[in-house]
């Protein structure tokens, strides 16, 4: 997606940033809010066709301005259903690199996930795009553009309602690693004239950056899902690095914190099943014992194997026992039905192509540098 030098992108500005831009050539404010509905309810990208526009608005937007989405790669369909594109992005080092984005279809609703950034340095043991390292953040354009392509890709239900009703940030990155561009896109998301989705339908999904979480708290109200991973400090530093910059009962103070302040419902706690690793049975009771008495719900998620990994699923009994005595322990939890494996479209499976910038050489070794958000 490269928006030309002399025209600016329209695709990723929020609301007031586009007042701005038409103030900038004498349009009203009003103007604004008819380019969102054009752009993100109706996905039009040819201001040619945005036809209740005065003609010379529409002219002065042809010279100044684009809509330019990020371009489809791949397009597979798994047999239940889920849908994965690969999209093209221009990369840091002016390489070509490729994001994903998934679609799951599920009764009485459809889940897009979407990525934040080309690969992720956070490097979580037990995850497909840690192992392949980070290239750069995307733009807001790039977040938001995913759910407009995806929008474009799938239409409309026979009641001629949008497909897509449910918008999750798991897909590839660390998205408040890159706070900066994909706040805008979840404002873009929840914006009455752009895609108008109610905040317990975006959902944002951290590894535990904490200063971060705070500062969501004070910006937007999304639904908030959290990497635990491991009930203690221990075991979660193993699995994820983060976590020896920001310990869980960190982590756990800026979650409830969140709550508070957004007057939210609860958090979502994932945790991979590994086997052997995280789910025995004193895993299982430690973990009730640190979420009990908070609204907190645990999803369970069977881990899903990559080429190079020496992790293995947990078996489906010591995930269930797992879930039981969460449940016995006073903790909601559910397990995550594995969706779009077969086309590696399933949690933490996301690769797409990244080339790592932050492996440098040294010497004749090639050595990975941390890159902490
Ligand atoms: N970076 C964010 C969001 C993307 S990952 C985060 O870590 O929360 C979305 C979820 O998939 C996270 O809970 C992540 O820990 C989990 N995940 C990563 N690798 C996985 C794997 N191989 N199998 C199952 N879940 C995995
Ligand atoms: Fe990054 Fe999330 Fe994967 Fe960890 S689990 S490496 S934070 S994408």
């Amino acid at each position: 997606m490269t928006a030309s030098a002399e025209r600016t992108n329209l695709l990723g500005m929020t609301r007031p940033e586009l007042e701005a831009f038409v103030g900038a050539f004498g349009a009203k404010p009003y103007r604004a809010r008819q380019l969102l509905k054009w752009i993100y309810r109706r996905g039009e990208s040819d201001f040619a066709r945005m036809t209740d526009l005065a003609k010379d608005f529409r002219a002065e937007l042809a010279a100044r301005a684009e809509v330019t989405v990020p371009e489809i790669v791949a397009d597979r369909i798994a047999s239940d259903g889920t849908r994965k594109w690969l999209l093209r992005m221009p990369g840091a080092t002016g390489s070509e690199q490729v994001i994903e984005t998934v679609y799951i279809p599920e009764p009485g609703r459809g889940t897009l996930c979407i990525s934040s950034q080309i690969g992720c340095a956070l490097d979580c043991s037990f995850c497909a795009t840690g192992a392949q390292g980070f290239n750069r953040n995307l733009t807001a354009a790039e977040i938001i553009g995913q759910v407009w392509l995806a929008n474009r890709e799938l239409g409309r239900d026979p009641d001629g309602e949008r497909i897509i009703t449910n918008v999750v940030l798991m897909g590839m990155g660390e998205p408040l690693a890159n706070y900066r561009n994909v706040l805008p896109a979840m404002q873009l998301m929840m914006d009455d004239f752009g895609y108008d989705l109610s905040r317990r339908r975006v959902t944002l999904s951290t590894s535990g950056l904490v200063p971060q979480i705070y500062r969501l708290a004070e910006d937007c109200n999304v639904a908030l899902a959290v990497s635990l991973h491991a009930p203690n400090d221990r075991l979660r530093d193993e699995l994820v690095p983060i976590n020896r910059k920001h310990p869980i009962a960190e982590l756990l103070a800026a979650c409830w914190h969140y709550l508070e302040r957004q007057n939210g419902r609860s958090v979502t706690f994932e945790y991979t099943m590994l086997d052997g690793v995280n789910d025995r049975p004193e895993q299982a009771r430690e973990l009730a014992r640190l979420l009990r008495g908070h609204d907190a719900k645990i999803n369970l998620i069977p881990f899903n194997t990559f080429p190079g990994t020496e992790y293995r699923r947990s078996s489906p009994e010591a995930i269930r026992r797992f879930r039981d005595l969460l449940v016995q322990g006073g903790v909601m939890a559910t397990v995550r039905r594995t969706r779009g494996d077969d086309i590696d479209a399933a949690c933490g499976q996301l690769r797409g192509q990244v080339m790592d910038r932050t492996l440098v050489r040294l010497g004749s070794k090639l050595v990975r540098l941390a890159v902490r958000a």
